[in-house]
């Protein structure tokens, strides 16, 4: 089978898959995701994707159609229906369908969607030379804990990262550095690695949290604490992390170089370790 979808429980080929014009996700951004790649052909950190569904279903009182069981069951269906070398998974809950009105009434029927594409990695010469980034302010709302479906000003922020022809655009709050617009960010300053905090102001990444775990038996300092954009540029290593990106060098912001323009050792050790779980 080519690319395929699963609308509310049925696989179907992706160019057959509908909703309705008037599905609260269409409509409102009502709705919630995840996005999970596979290994070697095995969804990885399948658990943790879940159980972040699960807590943005819940932020947002959105009915969780199915039992972690299940959703583990159609994942790995999609992935063997769909036997690509490697699977991009995007799952997306919303609230369902009703004639538009900002307020809903609890007992609608969510919507189910779920495609599989080819994930095709990051060309290997590009990893290992470190990717550019530019900073934006971070127009975001207050719930960035969620990972809903309502992405606009993201879409804005990788727009203006195409046309600048930058890997990643890293956004700004106050003078502080909140995470990448697809991505969490790293910096590495005096051999201490500091990220963001968890919290209303980022994501939560899956990766984010098993490279954290990853540099804490590595032996790193870890600061979970938000990082100025001065400091970022004055950093001795910044990287991004995130279920596409994995773990990524950043070698060049705003035009400025990050220390010598190369991905640092902190970032390669980090990626060869997180590599090493992924086998
Ligand atoms: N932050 C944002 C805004 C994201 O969109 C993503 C991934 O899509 C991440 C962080 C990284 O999250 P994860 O590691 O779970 O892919």
């Amino acid at each position: 089978m080519p690319e395929i979808a699963f609308v509310n429980g049925r696989f179907l080929p992706l160019a057959d898959a509908t909703v309705s014009v008037e599905d609260r996700g269409f409509q409102f951004g009502d709705g919630i995701y995840e996005v999970i790649r596979t290994y070697g052909g095995r969804p990885f950190e399948l658990e943790a994707h879940l159980s972040r569904l699960d807590r943005s279903a819940q932020a947002l009182g959105l009915r969780q159609p199915y039992s972690r069981q299940q959703w583990t069951q159609f994942v790995h269906e999609a992935i063997q229906r769909a036997a690509f070398p490697e699977a991009k998974i995007y799952v997306q809950i919303t609230r369902g369908v009703a004639p538009r009105d900002h307020a809903y009434s609890d007992d609608l029927l969510p919507t189910v969607v779920m495609t599989i594409r080819e994930f095709r990695p990051l060309n290997p010469s590009v990893r290992a030379a470190g990717v550019e980034a530019m900073t934006i302010e971070d127009i975001r709302w207050g719930r960035c804990d969620i990972k809903s479906v309502n992405l606009l000003a993201n879409v804005l922020a990788r727009q203006q990262a195409k046309h600048a022809q930058v890997f990643e655009t890293i956004l700004v709050k106050g003078g502080e550095v909140t995470e990448g617009a697809v991505s969490n960010v790293m910096v590495v300053r005096d051999g201490t690695l500091i990220t963001a905090p968890e919290g209303p102001l980022i994501l939560s990444g899956v990766t984010r949290a098993l490279v954290l775990q990853i540099a804490q038996q590595e032996g790193v300092h870890i600061r979970e604490q938000s990082c100025s954009q001065a400091e970022l540029y004055s950093a001795s290593e910044v990287f991004l992390t995130g279920t596409t990106v994995e773990v990524l060098g950043v070698v060049r912001i705003d035009g400025k170089p990050i220390s010598d323009g190369k991905p640092g050792p902190v970032t390669q050790r980090l990626a060869t370790r997180f590599l090493e779980r992924t086998l």
